[in-house]
């Protein structure tokens, strides 16, 4: 995790830096600092966040058209000034920021004390820029050279950028395993962990791929790989507007995502649903249809709530396509030797797509020679490139740690992707097909509907924000959906939260049921509406609070509820995207009443890039 920014040209650096790191702080906000350099190398950290840092530096020089910012998640050491980012070398010759983990770390550290190296700080990353050091001190090399021959004895992952006092009118830019994008400008140039800080710079982008060097001047740039090979590097166009990425007059990014979702659901399903309704295709997928098609299995994995997402994936394939499904966490799958043949289908869900675990599921599955898709939001990123073949869920930039809108937008890909499948494999009838695809469409404008519940949903939340437990229930299709629900509360608000299959309540958390706990029943007209009756009134039956989701007009729930949330009907298949709304709203609202950060959860951060 953690976010990475550089600048050198021919403007004032800290300005860019600063909103760039603000930009970035998602991923990330145990500490900030910067690196500046005009005439000598100055570098500002501190614990907290970036405006934590602004009003650190506020009397310093903060001069300079070179320079580095770092906004940190910690993983190697606590979060406190000395384990900031940027890190110094001893002597002075090297400073570096750095996203991800050096695995070897200890063995380095041991023998780099051995000669002479003392470390003022815990992390592993100041092994790394003094491991830079000792290497171009010892053996006269270029700082360039420095550079990679470290790399090439770290193991683990990384992005990084490195300045040098002997070299200073440049910077050092690698990556291995985590994300980085370079900027072009004209005469200066940006780097950055995502294109965020870079968007109203440029639109000129190079995404650096693994093992790929850069150094940066104000005259130009090489890229190269650790093996000192020369890469063209290939220059992309950014199609992201600011627009997307600023709060737009809501309180909270993640208030502004919520309210977001039926546009999003609209841009994930365009171009894929045909104008009359009648037919569904994914573009990004027909190059493999035929593989698609005969897969014996499909092994979906994904962690948080990308995970969830696949849950519901798996009831989806399973009724629509007749494929057997299993939903893997990927750190548990890279981990545990997993039996994969040839016909099998691995689909990684990422909303970052640089998810370090899911990445090295799809890097696993491909050795396996299964064919990998990816369900990915951001284009570009490491699994979409990486996978065969894939789906982007365009449902924008998503800055709330907590993940809402891009939860939609991947359910909605996987119902329109299972509802592909399901025709090409003739398991699905075109009446079917015609139902689900009107269903799906119908959803933006349902969704619209329960955010005009937006008052309700913050009517409750006041009324139990000092809740010390929730339980939400589901079946079916909406047991992942009780699971996304008690994320989003734990995450944000603090309060612990469990999601279960509604049935499975009677076999240990009903012992939990008093009078002050309030139970979330996800209790739509479906299949087993009449079942989730019964559980309501067991949970009535030992004084419990419930706060039920129900369709629009049902009178029985609210009869033995003590608050109901009423969304309009939908099909059972498609109700995880429209039922997860209120819920989202639910946590936010607790949060927000509890005085949380609600973008900005404690020890969270975006996307995970470490293990
Ligand atoms: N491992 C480094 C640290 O703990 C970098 C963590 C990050 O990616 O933010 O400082």
């Amino acid at each position: 995790m953690c976010g990475i920014v550089g600048y050198i040209g021919k403007q004032d650096a800290y300005p860019i830096l600063i909103k760039g790191l603000q930009r970035l702080e998602y991923r990330g906000y145990d500490s900030a600092g910067i690196t500046l350099f005009d005439e000598s190398i100055r570098t500002y950290k501190v614990k907290g966040k970036v405006s934590d840092l602004e009003d650190f530096v506020k009397e310093s020089n903060r001069s300079g058209s070179i320079g580095m910012g770092h906004t940190r998640w910690a993983t190697h050491g606590e979060p406190n000034d000395v384990n900031a980012h940027p890190h110094e070398s001893q002597n002075g010759k090297f400073v570096i920021i750095h996203n991800g983990i050096i695995e070897n770390y200890s063995s380095l550290k041991k023998q780099l004390t051995n000669y002479g190296y003392e470390f003022k700080s815990e992390t592993d990353t100041e092994v790394l820029v003094n491991l830079i050091e000792y290497l171009y001190l010892d053996s006269k090399l270029t700082v360039e050279e420095a550079v990679r021959n470290a790399l090439q004895i770290v193991s683990g992952a990384y992005a990084l950028v490195v300045m040098s006092k002997d070299e200073d009118d440049k910077l050092i830019a690698a990556r291995k395993g985590s994300p980085m994008v370079i900027g072009i400008g004209e005469g200066e140039y940006f780097i950055a962990s995502d294109a965020s800080p870079i968007i109203e710079h440029t639109r000129s982008v190079i995404y650096m791929n693994d093992n790929d060097i850069a150094t940066i001047s104000k005259h130009g740039l090489s890229l190269k790989t650790l093996g000192n090979d020369v890469v063209a590097p290939k220059i992309h166009e950014l199609d992201l507007e600011i627009g997307a990425i600023e709060k737009a007059g809501f309180d909270h990014f993640m208030l502004k995502e919520i309210f977001e979702q039926p546009e999003t659901i609209v841009n994930t399903l365009r171009g894929r649903v045909s104008s009359d309704w009648k037919d569904v295709h994914h573009g990004g997928v027909m190059s493999v249809l035929p593989q698609l098609v005969n897969a014996r299995r499909l092994i979906i994995v994904g962690c948080g709530t990308s995970w969830h997402a696949g849950l519901v994936g798996e009831y989806l394939l399973e009724e629509f396509a007749r494929i057997p499904v299993e939903v893997e966490y990927g750190s548990e799958f890279r981990y545990r030797q997993p039996i994969l043949y040839p016909d099998d289908i691995v689909i990684a869900i990422s909303q970052s797509g640089e998810t370090a675990d899911t990445l090295a599921a799809v890097r696993l599955a491909k050795e396996s020679r299964a064919l990998v898709l990816g369900i990915c939001n951001v284009v570009g990123s490491s699994i979409a490139r990486e996978t065969h073949a894939g789906i982007y869920t365009y449902a924008g930039p998503e800055i709330g740690v907590a993940s809402t809108k891009a939860f939609t937008s991947q359910v909605t890909a996987l119902t329109s992707f299972a509802l592909m499948l399901g025709k090409e494999r003739g398991t699905l009838s075109q009446e079917r097909l015609e139902t689900m695809i009107s269903e799906l469409m119908r959803i933006p404008e349902k969704i619209t509907a329960v955010l005009n519940q937006n008052d309700h949903c913050k009517y409750i939340s006041d009324l139990y924000k000092d809740a010390e437990n929730f339980l939400y229930l589901g079946r079916g299709y909406l047991f992942p959906v009780a699971l996304e629900g008690a994320l989003k509360l734990k995450e944000i608000s603090y309060i612990h939260a469990e999601g279960y299959p509604a049935a499975e309540m009677k076999h240990g958390p009903i012992a939990l049921i008093d009078e002050k706990m309030p139970v979330v029943v996800i209790a739509t007209k479906d299949r087993s509406y009449e079942k989730i009756v019964s559980n309501i009134q067991e949970v009535k039956a030992r004084k419990g609070i419930v706060i039920a989701i129900v369709s629009e007009g049902d009178t029985v729930i609210k009869e033995m509820a003590d608050h109901v949330i009423e969304i309009p009907h939908v099909e059972e298949a498609v109700s995880p995207i429209l039922s997860v709304v209120p819920l989202q709203l639910l946590s936010y609202y607790i949060a927000v009443a509890r005085g949380c950060n609600v973008d900005q959860p404690r020890n969270l951060a975006k996307s995970v890039t470490v293990e």
